[in-house]
């Protein structure tokens, strides 16, 4: 356990200032002797409970950062070939975030790396492409995931296959992304990976993030203090729906385990689907649907009937949304994102990254949620935007903005001048369960001096 700190100069959400201990794990707003303890001036910036990341893929964020970026590229851009041979100089290649990548096969990319693994990502995150050499990694035996041509042979596409292509190479590096994110304020992610089993788990724990982790998964989870079991991940894809029976049993086998389920619904087909299999198999409080990406105005009663919680994706207003404008039909972009409209009608909301998929920062998400701006900076459903405040609470655990006495000291103290809505890096220390984590004034990894042994 720490020691007991005093958080000195601290104002809440209405700017009045006062004093707090972070000591046990706890915030104590009064009544805890602060005579001789350390203390952290907070320069009278403001306090809030630490941020939460509702909805992120942490092993494939931490990969994700060591990969190369095609998300300007298409799959016939000129420049293709050369960005993957010049990231070829430093050993097998993984790339991500290609708009089209189904266009590619593994004889396109032996074209272009024939004598080193190479595996390109779909910007969707739910189909790879491998060329001969990364398809070799697999071993003899390929399984069913990865497609097949006409003539039998592997085309090198893997739909879906994450779990599958795991088992080849290291895993990532998590501890750079838990010391990032600290940076932003979270204290607490939950992980949206269907694929996460024991094993994964025990990788996620072992991994050395400061933050609370709750681990969603497909299968069983065993119970571990180092995680909180998180809902069933239940992923209806749109190319291949389940019947409605079948989404009903996987409902009904989340509920044997004693768990709650989060939905994958990016189309008005999988949400449709989800909505008619939860009335079926019965919706919980805490029933969640993930991504929300399009809602119909006549699904929101039915959302709100079944109590169900909305985990959306303000960021993908900044990271899709030129795409969006260009290839959702127009009657159809009304429920693109949808933030304001849902909380008016009663549906609980929270905010997840889906990162890597859109951008990891809690802060350029509010943002986004407030403006409603995509990266070239056109408007993208303005009537859905919401307050700064109300999209900070996006990212809150319950309870509200100012943190209560007695709640945990998973905290964030914002720089005094920090601008709520607006500002992409405003906090200035991090604490979880009354540790400091972040600190702006004195970085945790100072950077060595050379010729000065550490
Ligand atoms: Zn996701």
């Amino acid at each position: 356990m720490p020691r007991p700190l005093v958080l000195s100069n601290l104002t809440d959400s209405r700017g009045r200032p006062f004093d707090a201990v972070a000591a046990g794990g706890r915030l104590w707003l009064r009544g805890y002797p602060a005579d001789g303890l350390r203390r952290l001036d907070a320069q009278g910036g403001r306090l809030l409970p630490g941020l939460v990341d509702h909805h992120i893929h942490l092993m494939a964020t931490a990969a994700a950062r060591m990969a190369v970026d095609l998300s300007d590229l298409a799959p016939d851009s000129p420049a293709l070939g050369p960005r993957l041979r010049a990231a070829a100089t430093r050993g097998p290649v993984r790339a991500i975030g290609l708009d089209g990548a189904d266009r590619l096969d593994a004889a396109a990319l032996d074209r272009i790396l024939p004598d080193l693994p190479l595996r390109v990502q779909a910007r969707t995150g739910g189909l790879w492409v491998l060329n001969r050499s990364a398809l070799a990694e697999l071993g003899p035996d390929l399984p069913p995931a990865v497609e097949r041509g006409p003539d039998g042979r592997p085309t090198g596409r893997i739909w879906r296959g994450d779990a599958l292509l795991r088992r080849a190479g290291p895993p990532p590096n998590l501890s750079a992304l838990g010391a990032d994110l600290a940076r932003h304020g979270l204290t607490a992610l939950t992980d949206a990976s269907v694929t996460t089993d024991a094993a994964q788990a025990d990788a996620i724990a072992r991994a050395g993030l400061p933050q609370r982790l709750t681990l969603m998964s497909g299968g069983a989870l065993p119970a571990d203090p180092r995680w909180q079991v998180g809902p069933v991940k239940l992923v209806p894809d749109d190319r291949d729906l389940p019947s409605l029976d079948a989404m009903a049993a996987a409902i009904a086998a989340a509920r044997a385990q004693g768990r709650n389920v989060a939905v994958h619904c990016v189309t008005h087909a999988e949400l449709a689907l989800t909505l008619a299999a939860l009335a079926t198999a019965g919706s919980l409080p805490g029933d969640r649907i993930e991504h929300g990406a399009l809602i119909g105005a006549d699904a929101l009663p039915v959302i709100a009937g079944l109590g169900l919680t909305v985990v959306a994706n303000p960021g993908f207003v900044l990271a899709r949304g030129d795409r969006w404008l260009d290839q959702v039909d127009r009657a159809d972009r009304p429920d693109l994102c949808r933030l304001s409209s849902l909380i008016a009608a009663g549906i609980p909301l929270l905010a997840g990254s889906d990162a890597p998929y859109g951008p990891v920062n809690p802060w350029e998400i509010i943002r986004a949620a407030c403006t409603r701006q995509t990266a070239a900076g056109a408007s993208l459903g303005r009537s859905e935007a919401l307050a700064p405040e109300a999209a900070l609470a996006l990212h809150l655990p319950p309870g509200g903005p100012d943190p209560a006495h007695g709640a945990p000291a998973d905290l964030v103290i914002l720089r005094l001048d920090a601008r709520m809505g607006a500002d992409p890096d405003p906090v200035a220390h991090t604490l979880i369960g009354g540790t400091p984590v972040y600190s702006r004034a004195a970085p945790a990894h100072p950077a060595p001096v050379p010729g000065v042994p550490a």
